[in-house]
This record gives structure tokens, sequence and C-alpha cells, in this order.
């Protein structure tokens, strides 16, 4: 039996991974569970559901509460962001899920890592961040790093079986978000409701956003890079809005492989937790004859600057991509917040990119460091700018 950890549990992908735990019940066991707790019942359910030795909440109040709520024996329970970092780190598990949100996941991610755990990663900002740390501590504790993200999975199985030094490109596919067909003039007016419209999948707030303006694409470029080692200019974006093929390699010789099915990411959870073999799976079928006509098209550079400013922060490299991912989460959430508008987010994110001072990355530490700084400016630009006040 295998021992899942899954960081992130209550989140949208934290519950599809506890959804396939459940289909193969012979297969699959709950080692730790790490959430932020800003929802005990559903924690508290889930505890009950799949018995974990031990569960960690970054709110030591939800701790607590789920004490309270759990009658013994109930698992080891920890709290705060070392209490994630202990869970991480110290519960015994054959692969731990990282799919918490955003920054939140770089120390407990790295503590799997560093313990020798095999990672399902579907935690991309964390890569974003500290990727050349991350691969590098992975390739020291021979630790595999799995994608869990739909593209990077399609990618992963592009490449099985062929030569890396083959490889001519890469090519990253993108649903398009909800303003692919907007205008530009519309976009200044774009609301919270619209930006959370995705079309083709169903996923948490941040990610939804990022998906609206395309940096969840960008952040993707930069994922791609650590995880198959590719130079970013072996990357490629083609929006494709049918969301069917999930990504594809092109090799040398001309000739294109992909990977197609469904958008559901039980599919490529599934795959990173049973990896390298296949398990049969409920889950619905692709059926070509019935998907209608597969379309692909470039991405518009002009009402999507986020791809232009992942790539420029790439190129810099060093910590450019700590503060291209601080801003964005930080603009992201008050845009989420009503305090910022759509449009705003790029701009904000060029502006940090352009004043929070630069330099090569060297610790997790200088990371953790460097996120702070620019997670610190950008909120104080959104907090100064025309009062702060909510639109
Ligand atoms: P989500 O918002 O649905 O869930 C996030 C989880 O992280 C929750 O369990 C929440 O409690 C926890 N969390 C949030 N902030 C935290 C903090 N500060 N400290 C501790 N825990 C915290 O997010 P999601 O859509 O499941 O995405 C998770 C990750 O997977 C993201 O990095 C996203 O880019 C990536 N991803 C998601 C999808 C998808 O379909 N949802 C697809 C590909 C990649
Ligand atoms: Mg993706």
């Amino acid at each position: 039996m295998k021992r899942v950890t899954i960081l992130g549990a209550t989140g949208s992908i934290g519950l599809r991974t506890l959804e396939i735990v459940s289909s193969f019940p012979d297969e699959f066991g709950v080692a730790g569970l790490a959430a932020r707790g800003s929802n005990v019942e559903l924690v508290a359910d889930l505890c009950r559901k799949y018995s974990p030795r031990a569960v960690a909440l970054l709110d030591g109040r939800a701790r607590d509460q789920l004490a309270r709520l759990l009658p013994a024996p109930r698992p080891e329970l920890l709290a705060g962001a070392d209490g994630l970092v202990a869970l991480a780190r110290d519960v015994d598990a054959d692969v731990v899920v990282s799919a918490l949100v955003g920054g939140a996941g770089l120390l407990p991610t790295m503590a799997a890592i560093e313990a020798g755990r095999t990672m399902a990663l579907a935690n991309k900002e964390t890569l974003v961040m500290a990727g050349s740390l991350m691969t590098a501590a992975a390739k020291r504790r021979h630790v595999a790093l799995l994608p869990v993200d739909s593209e990077h999975s399609a990618v992963f199985q592009c490449l099985v079986g062929h030569n890396r030094g083959d490889v001519h490109r890469v090519l990253l596919t993108a649903s398009g978000g909800p303003f692919r067909e907007w205008p530009p003039e519309k976009f200044a007016g774009i609301t919270v409701e619209d930006a959370l419209k995705h079309p083709t999948w169903k996923m948490g707030a941040k990610i939804t956003i990022d998906s609206a303006t395309l940096m969840n694409k960008g952040l993707e470029i930069i994922e791609a890079r650590w995880l198959f080692d590719v130079a970013p200019e072996k990357v490629q974006v083609i929006v494709h809005p049918q969301s069917v093929v999930h990504s594809m390699v092109e090799y040398i010789d001309g000739s294109v492989i992909a990977q197609l099915g469904v958008p559901d990411m039980g599919i490529p959870i599934l795959y990173a937790l049973t990896y390298p073999e296949r398990r049969p799976t409920p889950a619905a079928r692709l059926d070509l004859t019935r998907t209608g006509a597969l379309t692909f098209f470039e991405p518009d550079p002009v009402k999507f600057p986020c791809l232009r400013l992942a790539r420029a922060a790439l190129e810099r490299g060093g910590t450019a991509p700590v503060v291209l991912n601080a801003a964005n989460e930080v603009a992201v959430a008050a845009f989420l917040d009503r305090r910022l508008s759509f449009v705003e987010i790029p701009a904000l994110i060029e502006r940090a990119l352009d004043h929070v001072p630069h330099a090569g990355l060297t610790s997790i530490e200088q990371c953790v460091g460097v996120d702070a700084e620019a997670r610190r400016r950008v909120q104080e630009w959104i907090d100064t700018r025309a009062g702060g006040a909510k639109q």
C-alpha cells in the first residue's frame, strides 16, 4: 500500500487526490494532510474518512478547534508554518502530493524533497520561485519530481522512451481563458465574476485568475524549464480552447508527439501516484468523433502581457521569478478582493520586476526574504494608490 501525504488537502487538487485514494482502497492510504485551516469542519470530515496519521493546519486556532471536533484517538495535530514543514518531513509517506497554492508551499515542499520523498508536484509556484534549488535538492536526494499539472504530465508522457537530446520544442497548450475573444477595450471593465468563469477547467480561485491573465501559462513555461531541463526559447505556448490536447513535444526529425484526454485532473493525479504504472479508471473517455474541431492559435501578446513578463523574469533568472510570483500573488489577491482592476495585475508585476533589487539565487532563506520584500512593496503600492479604496 502506498502512503500518501497531501499538502493542500482541502483544495481542488487535494480533494480530487482524496477521491482517487478512495477509488483504490487497496492501493493507497493517507499518511498526512495539510491545509490552511479555513474550513475545520471539512478537515474533520476528511480525518474521519481517511484516518491520517497526522494533520497540519497553518492556523493554530483551527488546530485547537479540530482537536475539539475529533475525539481521541485522533491523528497527531500540528500547527503553523513549522507544523506543515514537520508533517512533510517527518511523517513517513511513499509520495507527497504538493498541492498548496502559491509560495506557502515552498518550505514544506523543500522539506519533503530533503527527506527523500517522491513528489507529485501540483504547486507550480514553488518551482517558479526556487526551481534551481529544488531540482538540485531532488537530484542530490534521488527524488522524483512527478508533474501533476496537466500540461506537464502530458509533456512528461510525451518524453518517455525518447532521447532528451532529440527534443526540438515543447509545445504547451493553453485554453486561452475566458477573455480569449474579448476585444482589448473591454479589458478595463473585467469583473471578478467574469474572470472566475473558466471555460474548461474547475480549479481554485488563484489559478483561475492566473488562467484568465495567462500568467498561469507564464508560470508553466518556468515550470517546464525546471521539470524538463529545457531551454526557455524551446518552450512555445499554443492556445487550444478545447483543452483536449494537453501538450506536445516536437522532435528534431519533425515528429510531434501529443497527449490527449478529457479535461479531468484525476488523470494526471492518478498517473503521478502510480507512475510508472497505469490504472484503469471510470473517468470519462475521450471520444474524438464528438469533440468537434480542435483549434490552435498564437496567444495575443498585447491582451496578455503576463506571458511576456514571465519570460522576461525567466531570462533574467536569479531572484526575478521570485519577484514575478510574489507580485502576481499579491495582485491576484487584491483583484479577488476588488481592490485592483484586471489590467492593473500585469502593470503591478512589471513595476515589481523593475523596482525590487535583483540578485542571483543562492539559498531558500534568500528566496523567502526576497518573496517577503516583493510582497511588502506590492502591497504598499496597492494600499497607497488612490487611497487603496475598494472598487
Ligand atoms: P485551492 O485554492 O483549491 O487549494 C489550495 C490548498 O492550499 C487548500 O487546501 C488551502 O487550505 C491550502 N492553502 C492555501 N493557502 C495556504 C497557506 N498560506 N498555508 C497553508 N495552506 C494553504 O488550489 P488548487 O486549485 O487546488 O491549486 C493548488 C496548486 O495546484 C496551485 O499551485 C495550482 O497552480 C496547482 N494546479 C491546480 C490545478 C487545478 O486543477 N486546480 C491544475 C494544475 C495545477
Ligand atoms: Mg496547467
